[in-house]
């Protein structure tokens, strides 16, 4: 996860449009945010602990003037979740300054780093991201050839938005596990992880940021060069079932869209008796929906969600994440008496639907049968998902049966991993589905260590 995003105008306010971005990329990344800026010279970072809108007020925004600025939201899964690892990040190099911010994780990080410090590079943070901003500001290539260069040593996931030399840049894997979308607002251009914050500034979406792509944008407009060759493609599923904003369009498909698809698929491939149907607000309304419209079964709401509660799964810690769950959900007196049909995105660590079932059931609920828009989550992800360890992951490990009897259901049914393909409309060569089929599209480390490049005490 992570939300990034960039601009470059001489005659709109940059960074208070990236503060805008940022807002509509919030999803991504609750532990911190940040927005760098360059005057055309200068380049000047404000970055912190928590929600966009408790990191920056009006008085930061207007001391961050400039003509270009990069913006990033940030969830940890490489590097732990401090000040030092905030973004974006500012890295002065032997033949640069650059400011970076990334949307991925790399999985070759071990070798590079160890080469950047066996060369006696100083780096900072704990996170993955350095490294990519370290090999860009020491390579003496023009910026462009650098990140190719760059892109080059990379593997894994990273969509990428930077400053460097006055020039606003992005790049994407070549696998493009991570969106990045291009749009204009005037004559000026914009990227950001998703489209919903195009659609905030009134830009326009152009295109998106090609797999190997690198466009960057200086004063003569916008350039772009395919750095290395595109594919095969591996844009992470789970954007559509569970990270994007719905109102998002991702690989050219609205993802609400896809979940309303899911749910429909769901109700046929897992049919029930009940009497209602309801959604794990907010993101399993949509499947809910769409299993309340293939099945006929009334929808409702049976929760209600305390909105200004951070998203649980994209809190770093276990003890966080329970406490969490019970400050944000309390459910309806409609459940009582009433046979459910509870429908949720996912589970990935189970903690949240364990308490939900038993929420819905202590307040009277006759049945809970739970319905998941998305199969089981069996692997960790290496590509940016904080879910680096099989055994957070009950369903590596457990039966369909299993899973019911830990979450305590009247019944538990998955949507199957052809399903969930097909109703995101997209090829099945074109997505990364590996934590749930096992199916990697890289190599991967053995195992992956969070924390691994952390001071002992933080
Ligand atoms: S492993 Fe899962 S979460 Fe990670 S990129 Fe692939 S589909 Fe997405």
């Amino acid at each position: 996860m992570c939300g990034v995003f960039g601009i470059r105008s001489t005659e709109r306010d940059v960074s208070r449009l990236a503060y805008f971005g940022l807002f509509a990329l919030q999803h991504r990344g609750q532990e911190s945010a940040g927005i760098a800026v360059s005057d055309g010279g200068r380049l000047t970072v404000v970055r912190d602990m928590g929600l966009v809108t408790r990191v920056f007020n009006e008085q930061q925004l207007q001391a961050l003037p400039g003509e270009l600025a990069i913006g990033h939201t940030r969830y940890s899964t490489t590097g732990a979740n401090r000040w030092a690892n905030a973004q974006p990040l500012i890295h002065h190099g032997p033949v640069r300054t650059i400011a970076l911010g990334h949307n991925g994780n790399l999985v070759n990080v071990e070798e590079l780093r160890s080469e950047l410090v066996a060369d006696g590079v100083q780096l900072r943070s704990g996170s993955d991201s350095e490294i990519i901003a370290a090999f860009v500001a020491r390579d003496p290539a023009p910026l462009p050839e650098a990140i190719a260069n760059t892109m080059a040593r990379l593997e894994g996931a990273y969509s990428v938005t930077a400053l460097a030399e006055d020039t606003l840049v992005a790049f994407r894997d070549p696998r493009g596990f991570r969106p990045l979308a291009l749009g204009q607002i005037g004559e000026d251009w914009v990227v950001a992880s998703e489209t919903c914050a195009l659609d905030l500034i009134a830009a326009e979406f152009v295109r998106e940021v090609r797999p190997g792509e690198v466009v960057w944008v200086d004063e003569d407009g916008l350039h772009a060069t395919q750095a290395l060759p595109a594919g095969p493609n591996a844009l992470c599923i789970f954007e559509h079932v569970y990270f994007a904003r719905p109102d998002s369009r991702v690989a050219g498909v609205e993802v609400h869209g896809s979940r309303v698809r899911m749910g429909e698929r769901l109700a046929r491939e897992a049919p029930v008796e009940a009497d209602l149907v309801i959604g794990i607000p907010d993101s399993g309304t949509p499947a809910a929906i769409g299993y309340s419209k293939a099945s006929g079964i009334p929808f409702n709401e049976g929760l209600i969600k305390n909105r200004y509660v951070a998203r649980t799964f994209i809190q770093p810690d276990q003890a966080m994440r329970e406490q969490g769950i019970r400050m944000k959900f309390n459910p309806l007196d409609e459940v009582a008496g009433q046979r459910i049909v509870v429908v949720d995105d996912s589970i990935v660590r189970g903690s949240t639907m364990k308490q939900l079932v038993a929420m819905l059931l202590d307040a009277g609920a006759a049945e809970a049968h739970v319905r998941i828009s998305s199969p089981p989550v069996v692997s960790p992800c290496f590509y940016g998902i904080d879910m680096a360890d099989e055994d957070e992951l009950p369903a590596a490990h457990r039966s369909v049966e299993e899973m019911r009897q830990l979450i305590g259901a009247t019944s538990l049914h998955y949507l199957s991993v052809e399903g969930m393909q097909e109703a995101t409309t997209l090829p099945e060569d074109a997505v990364c589905r590996a934590c749930f089929t096992r199916d990697y599209p890289t190599s991967v480390p053995e195992r992956v260590e969070k924390l691994r490049f952390e001071p002992a005490q933080v």
